[in-house]
């Protein structure tokens, strides 16, 4: 089967009736480029940056930074890399940024929040990022934006990391995309107004369900209840594609939902432009993509978004996937 798998490595990520979705990799580490590779993804959708952070105080520096985002992006040029910048807290470990015990770690000083109490930190990272810019395609990601006024607070940030390579006269991609992850309800409420701020959305499912539907994502009593097929998680993503079709940006998908091949009719159905999972996922995505068509997962998701109840969903999509998928 793997060898199966493999031959799909070079034919187009593209439906029956030649509709086509990127498929990308989620990774941590350079040493993951070579894997991605050969399950044929088409660049990074999510690199998550929180490694270079752990087992040291304040984090790796400038240089250091930037040697792991340009061993990443040159390796893969001209493929994008989507590089997120820090998502620490919460669920993911903080030892070393010195984060006080919080009652509620979730909804606590993490991610965004924590990279805007520490702007020289978070710009470090941007200049980092920038400079790795110049040598291939690259994207930056904000996680947890919540708001209108976080997203604006970012871009003076990045605004004046870029100013500050300019005075240096160090080279980066002027052009440079910026995009946040769409992972918190208040996000999707207001997906139209964050819309016009940014190049694209990234849904991070992870997060988005855990916060929609107020289960906590690592808590393992309440894995059943964890329900990417919740009727609210389904309007939250049509919602969600639908607000930044109408401004002329991407939407794309970078939880664990889009690795999950089950899925991927309900995630063409809605119209995502991009995928991106563990790159092992990658091929088996392919070959369900490949064998679809979008009319027909479009007629699938009208379907899906009448049911009330998360059985009526998962029984419609089996069958259906059983006879069409
Ligand atoms: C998510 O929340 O879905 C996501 C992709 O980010 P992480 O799992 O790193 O929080
Ligand atoms: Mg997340």
């Amino acid at each position: 089967i793997e060898q199966e798998l493999r031959k799909l490595k070079d034919l187009p990520a593209e439906t029956t009736d030649g509709y086509r979705i990127a498929l990308l990799g989620n990774l941590e580490f350079p040493e993951e480029v070579p894997s991605l590779k050969e399950h044929g993804g088409q660049g990074v959708g999510l690199y998550r940056t929180e490694m270079l952070f752990l087992n040291r105080a304040g984090g790796a520096d400038e240089d250091e930074q930037f040697r792991a985002y340009a061993a990443m992006v040159a390796s893969l040029a001209p493929l994008p890399v989507t590089i997120r910048t820090l998502d620490i807290g919460g669920d993911k470990i903080a030892a070393d940024l010195h984060l006080e015990d919080e009652m509620n770690p979730a909804l606590g000083l993490r991610a965004i929040r924590l990279s805007l109490r520490r702007p020289e930190l978070f710009k470090t990272q941007l200049r980092a990022i920038l400079r790795a810019s110049a040598l291939g395609t690259v994207r930056i990601f904000f996680p947890m934006i919540s708001g209108i006024e976080e997203i604006r607070l970012v871009k003076v940030l990045l605004a004046e990391a870029k100013d500050e390579l300019r005075r240096a006269e160090i080279p980066f991609d002027e052009a440079i995309e910026i995009g946040i992850m769409i992972e918190i309800p208040s996000a999707v409420v207001i997906a139209d107004l964050l819309a016009k701020e940014v190049d694209f959305f990234s849904i991070g499912t992870n997060d988005l369900i855990q916060y929609t539907l107020a289960i906590d994502r690592t808590n393992e009593h309440l894995a059943h209840l964890f329900q990417p097929l919740h009727p609210a998680v389904l309007r939250s993503l049509r919602s969600v594609v639908d607000a930044a079709h109408n401004a002329g940006i991407r939407a794309c998908m970078c939880g664990e939902m889009a690795g999950e091949p089950a899925y991927l009719p309900v995630l063409l159905g809605l119209g995502f432009d991009e995928l991106s999972m563990n790159a092992a996922s990658i091929p088996r995505v392919k070959k369900i993509l490949r064998r679809a068509a979008k009319t027909d997962a479009e007629r699938l998701i009208a379907t899906l978004l009448t049911f009330s109840t998360v059985a009526e969903v998962e029984q419609f999509l089996k069958a259906e996937i059983a006879a069409r998928f």
